[in-house]
C-alpha cells in the first residue's frame, strides 16, 4: 500500500505541472486559461485519486501527460457522431434520419455562401423563402400548396392556431396519442386555444360519432395517424373519404397528421403499409402534416401540404414567422426531395437504402466483422423506428458478441471514439449492420478489438 500523505505531499504545484516541457506546445494552441484550468483539474483529479487509494504516479512529468487529455476532453463539443450498431432505423435519440450525399453537400454549400433564401432572382425584389419547397411538394404528393416548419409538432400547433383557435376540433379517442418526449396531442390543442372534443371510444369510432359532435363551433375533424403503437381486434376508424365527405358537407377543414408520412410505399419492402402523403391528399383532406427526419429522410422539419386557401392562412399567421426554418434546413430539404423527384430515393436516401438492404449484403458484413473480432453470427429483427410502423420489424443478421458482463461492454463501447451504441439481449451485446455506415465500419472494428 502506497503511503497516501507522502503521495500527496509530492504532487506537484500548478506551476511546476505548467513548466513541464510536455506542457509548452499546449499553449502555442489554446488560450492560456484553459491550459491552466487544465493543470488544476488533473492535479485535483490525482488528489482525489490518492485519496481514494488508487495508486498513482504522482510524478510531474506524469501528469503533464494527462493535461492535454484532460484539455481535448473538455473542449470536445457535446453533440459527437457516433456508431448506430442498434438496427433502429429512425432513432429519435441518435438524431433520427442520416442525411444523404447531396443533402450534406447542399447544406455545406448554403452553409459556405450567400444565398437566394428571401431573394427573387429574376425581379431583382425581396422573395419569400416559404416558396423553396413549394414546387416539389406539389408534384409529389399532388397537393395545391405547401409550407415547411420546425417540425411536425409545430405544424400541428399552426395548424390548430390559425384555423381552429376558439373552435371545437374533433378528434376520435383512440387518436388521442402521446408522440414521444411527453408529446400529447390533447396538450398541444389546449396551447392552440382549440377545444378537444374526443369521440367514440379507444377501439372503434365510426362517422355518426363526428357527426353526432358537431355544432356551430366546430372548426376541424383531425385525424392523428397512430404511429408509435398497434390497435389490432375489434377496431375501427372512419375512412379518409367519409372523413373528407362530412367534412365538406358542414363546411369544416379536414386535417390529417401523418407522423411519419411516406411517399414511397414501405410494403414493397415486406413491412406493413405506412400511409402515403398522396393518399390523404388524394383523398381530399384540407391539409397533411409530417415530419422531415422521419421516413422522408431528410432535416427535421415540419411539411404541411393541402389546399391552398388552407395553406395561405397558415402562411399568414405570425407564428409561421416564429416556427420557420433555416437556410440550412431548406438546402438538405430540396436535397432530399429531389431524391424523390428523380426516382432515387430508395438507392440515395439513408433511411430507404438501410430499409432496402437484403438479408444476404448484411450477413455478408456481419461475417467479415466475426472474421475480424470474434462473436457469432446470428439471425435477428431490425425496426425502422422514429413513430413509424410499429412493431414492424426487418430481418437482419447480428454479430453477437458472449461476454460476462455485456452492460460494461456496451458502456466500453460508448466511450470509444466515435461512440458505439448497440443493444444487449440473452446477456449477449447485438450488433447490427443494418444501421452502421458502411464508411464507419473500420472505427467499428476498431471499437470492438478494443473494447473486448
Ligand atoms: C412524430 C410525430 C409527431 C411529431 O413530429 P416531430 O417532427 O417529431 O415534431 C406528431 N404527430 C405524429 C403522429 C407523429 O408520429
Amino acid at each position: 500500500m502506497p503511503d497516501s500523505n507522502a503521495q500527496l505531499r509530492s504532487l506537484p504545484s500548478v506551476d511546476a505541472l505548467l513548466a513541464q516541457d510536455s506542457i509548452q506546445p499546449l499553449f502555442e494552441t489554446f488560450p492560456r486559461d484553459l491550459v491552466v484550468a487544465a493543470a488544476r483539474e488533473t492535479i485535483a483529479r490525482a488528489r482525489q485519486a490518492i485519496l481514494q487509494s488508487s495508486s498513482i504516479d504522482p510524478a510531474a512529468e506524469a501528469l503533464a501527460a494527462q493535461v492535454g487529455r484532460c484539455l481535448r476532453a473538455q473542449l470536445q463539443p457535446s453533440l459527437v457522431p457516433v456508431i448506430n450498431a442498434t438496427g433502429v432505423i429512425i432513432h429519435t435519440n441518435l438524431g433520427r434520419a442520416v442525411l444523404s450525399a447531396d443533402a450534406q453537400a447542399a447544406m455545406s454549400a448554403a452553409a459556405r455562401a450567400y444565398n437566394n433564401l428571401e431573394f427573387d432572382l429574376d425581379s431583382g425584389k425581396r422573395g419569400s423563402r416559404l416558396t423553396h419547397a413549394g414546387q416539389l411538394l406539389r408534384e409529389l404528393t399532388g397537393a395545391e400548396a405547401a409550407v415547411v416548419v420546425n417540425n411536425n409538432a409545430s405544424a400541428l400547433i399552426l395548424i390548430l392556431s390559425a384555423l381552429a383557435k376558439g373552435g371545437d376540433v374533433i378528434i376520435s379517442r383512440g387518436q388521442l396519442v402521446e408522440i414521444g418526449g411527453g408529446f400529447r396531442i390533447p396538450a398541444i390543442m389546449r396551447e392552440s386555444g382549440a377545444r378537444l372534443v374526443e369521440v367514440g371510444t379507444t377501439n372503434r369510432t365510426r362517422l355518426a360519432d363526428f357527426g353526432n359532435a358537431l355544432n356551430q363551433r366546430t372548426a376541424m375533424l383531425l385525424r392523428v395517424h397512430a404511429s408509435n403503437f398497434k390497435q389490432i381486434g375489434f377496431v375501427e376508424q372512419p375512412s379518409l373519404d367519409d372523413l373528407v365527405g362530412l367534412a365538406n358537407e358542414h363546411d369544416l377543414l379536414a386535417v390529417d397528421d401523418l407522423g411519419s408520412g411516406a411517399l414511397i410505399d414501405t410494403a414493397q419492402f415486406g413491412l406493413d403499409r405506412e400511409p402515403l402523403v398522396q393518399d390523404s391528399v388524394a383523398a381530399g383532406m384540407d391539409l397533411v402534416c409530417f415530419s422531415g427526419d422521419k421516413l422522408l429522410g431528410g432535416p427535421q422539419a415540419g411539411i404541411i401540404v393541402g389546399k391552398a386557401d388552407a395553406v395561405q392562412r397558415l402562411k399568414r399567421h405570425p407564428l409561421a414567422r416564429a416556427l420557420r426554418v433555416d437556410k440550412l434546413t431548406y438546402a438538405a430539404l430540396l436535397a432530399t426531395l429531389m431524391h424523390y423527384r428523380l426516382g432515387q430515393a430508395t438507392q440515395r436516401i439513408p433511411v430507404w437504402r438501410m430499409i432496402a438492404q437484403t438479408t444476404a449484403d448484411i450477413q455478408a458484413r456481419a461475417d467479415a466483422w466475426a472474421a475480424a473480432v470474434g462473436g457469432a453470427v446470428l439471425p435477428g429483427d431490425s425496426a425502422v423506428g422514429g413513430g413509424s410502423l410499429p412493431g414492424a420489424v426487418l430481418p437482419t443478421m447480428l454479430l453477437a458478441l458472449e461476454n460476462q458482463a455485456p452492460d460494461a461492454l456496451m458502456a466500453k463501447l460508448r466511450q470509444s471514439q466515435p461512440p458505439v451504441i448497440a443493444r444487449v439481449a440473452h446477456g449477449r451485446v447485438l450488433i447490427d449492420p443494418r444501421t452502421v455506415l458502411p464508411e464507419q465500419d473500420a472505427d467499428l472494428l476498431r471499437a470492438l478489438k478494443s473494447a473486448r
